[in-house]
């Protein structure tokens, strides 16, 4: 059992399964369910429905929309592979190497002030991808949540006003959320962190999507 108490929600999971999340919080929820089996259980059931919806004949939809939404699960099927497992002693999990060139200790770092370190990440246009390094009792660096922010612990600790997020927990922010983060004393927090102008979700199963859209 993992000590992982804050996962990815349903419609997260089913966004990244569908194909329909942008690169960038792909990278987060590709890390997560390489760390927790409970998401990687939930998110195979997604696929599963979404593999069950295009055998259904049954389903009443117009010719045209019912297109759209296999062309839809295709792409998205075929785009989301199974994140593979991490060795243990790895600090990265194996879909994180791919982008950080390889585990913490390949990772170019910059520092950004107050000993906080980043290092960009490169993926899709509209999502801005870092790794962040923060020493332990120091507060995050600044930002504010205009849009969606998924920050995943993958060394460390850090809390804020209500919570602890340890090594495999993901915060998801949003405008509504005030917080200050701070690193636990004692050890360096190593996160990534994804943000996005507003979320552009297209694609199958709307409805279900909805109210993580309301965000
Ligand atoms: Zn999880
Ligand atoms: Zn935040």
């Amino acid at each position: 059992m993992s000590d992982i108490k804050h996962h990815l929600t349903d419609s997260l999971l089913m966004a990244y399964a569908s194909g329909n999340l942008s690169e960038g919080f792909g990278l987060v929820v590709a890390t997560h369910v390489s760390l927790c089996d409970e998401c990687r259980a939930r998110m195979e059931g997604f696929e599963a429905v979404g593999g069950a919806l295009m055998d259904d004949e049954a389903v009443a939809v117009e010719p045209s929309s019912l297109e759209a939404t296999l062309a839809l699960i295709e792409r998205g099927l075929g785009a989301s592979a199974p994140p593979t497992r991490t060795l243990p002693s790895a600090i990265f999990p194996s879909p994180l190497q791919a982008y950080a060139g390889g585990d913490l200790d390949d990772v170019n770092w910059r520092n950004v002030g107050g000993g906080v370190k980043q290092a960009i990440l490169e993926t899709d246009e509209e999502t801005s991808v870092r790794l962040l390094s923060i020493p332990g009792g120091a507060a995050m660096p600044d930002h504010g949540h205009r849009g969606i922010e998924m920050t995943l612990v993958l060394k460390g600790a850090f809390k804020d006003e209500d919570d602890r997020f340890g090594r495999g927990d993901v915060e998801i922010a949003d405008e509504e959320l005030h917080h200050t983060p701070i690193a636990e004393e004692g050890e360096t927090c190593i996160c990534l962190a994804a943000t996005d102008a507003p979320l552009r979700f297209t694609g199958w199963l709307p409805r279900l999507v909805q109210p993580f859209l309301k965000i």
